[in-house]
């Protein structure tokens, strides 16, 4: 009798989720581990929620610094060794470092940027040439409805997330002819542990703003970027795809 079950991939993918263990992340590592992929998910400084979140999933997760291009080659080094290469590329670790422009310090300006933007900028630099070599890959930049619109208090934020959305659009190109696809997942507002830092009443503000009439779930955002990972996503590059309930419609 033929089984209906498809056979596991023998080979399956190896795709690394930044900032994994937690929020969003933790969201999309779940989503392609259900997918058949082999997931890495990576984490700032935060042990215990990392260590509470492998017991929880069977998912490893490894600690490295996105703004420091060392670790990040060591790490990918690392994990390529261990896995195989890495052809599924999350952009997601992200931090807010948010107030008014005149009093914004540069400190905070060069934080959210090296993190956000410069993160971004040093996986890409350091996995594209692995997945030209494979002759598959697929990058998912998180960016943010903040990055398309603007936000008060956010420049540094809004910067780092509308440059995504260039580095994007650059790669896309770049990646194109080797089958390396590279988008942009926006969301809006997102029920996490970055929207704490909102005072109540503003929360409330928001939520009347969004059509659907609700926050985002982090699987909300999973699913989009677990379509634009999979195998047969590969006409579709260099596009962002909003996932906001209808609250910026660009
Ligand atoms: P969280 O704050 O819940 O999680 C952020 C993750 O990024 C953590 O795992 C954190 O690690 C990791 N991280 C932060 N800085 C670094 C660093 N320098 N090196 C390595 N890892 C780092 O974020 P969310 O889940 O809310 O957001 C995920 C992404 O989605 C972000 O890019 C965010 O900008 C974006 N986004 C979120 C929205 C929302 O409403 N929540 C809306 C729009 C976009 P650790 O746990 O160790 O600190």
């Amino acid at each position: 009798m033929v089984s209906m079950i498809p056979a596991p991939d023998p080979t399956p993918r190896v795709a690394l989720v930044t900032g994994g263990t937690r929020g969003i992340g933790a969201a999309v590592s779940r989503a392609l581990r259900d997918a058949g992929r082999r997931v890495v998910a990576t984490y700032g400084t935060n042990v215990e929620q990392a260590r509470h979140f492998e017991a929880e999933t069977g998912i490893r997760a490894v600690a490295f610094d996105v703004a420091d291009l060392e670790a990040c080659a060591d790490a990918l080094a690392r994990i390529a060794e261990r896995d195989g290469p890495v052809t599924i590329l999350v952009n997601n670790a992200g931090i807010t470092r948010d107030s008014t422009i005149g009093r914004m310090t540069r400190a905070a300006w060069d934080d959210v940027i090296d993190t956000n933007l410069g993160g971004a900028f040093n996986l890409c630099h350091l996995a594209m040439p692995a997945m030209r070599a494979q002759g598959f890959g697929r990058i998912v930049n998180m960016a943010s409805i903040n990055g398309q619109t603007g936000q008060f208090g956010q420049a540094n934020y809004a910067a780092s997330k509308a440059g995504l959305q260039g580095l994007t659009r650059a790669l896309a190109l770049e990646g194109a002819r080797h089958n390396i696809t590279v988008n942009t997942v926006a969301p809006g507002y997102i029920d996490t542990a970055m929207l704490e830092t909102v005072p109540p009443h503003i929360l409330t503000g928001i939520i009347d703003r969004i059509p659907v009439g609700r926050l985002g779930t982090p699987e909300d955002v999973a699913r989009a970027v677990t379509f634009l990972t999979a195998d047969e996503a590969g006409f579709i590059t260099g596009s962002t795809l909003s996932v906001n309930g209808g609250q910026h419609m660009p």
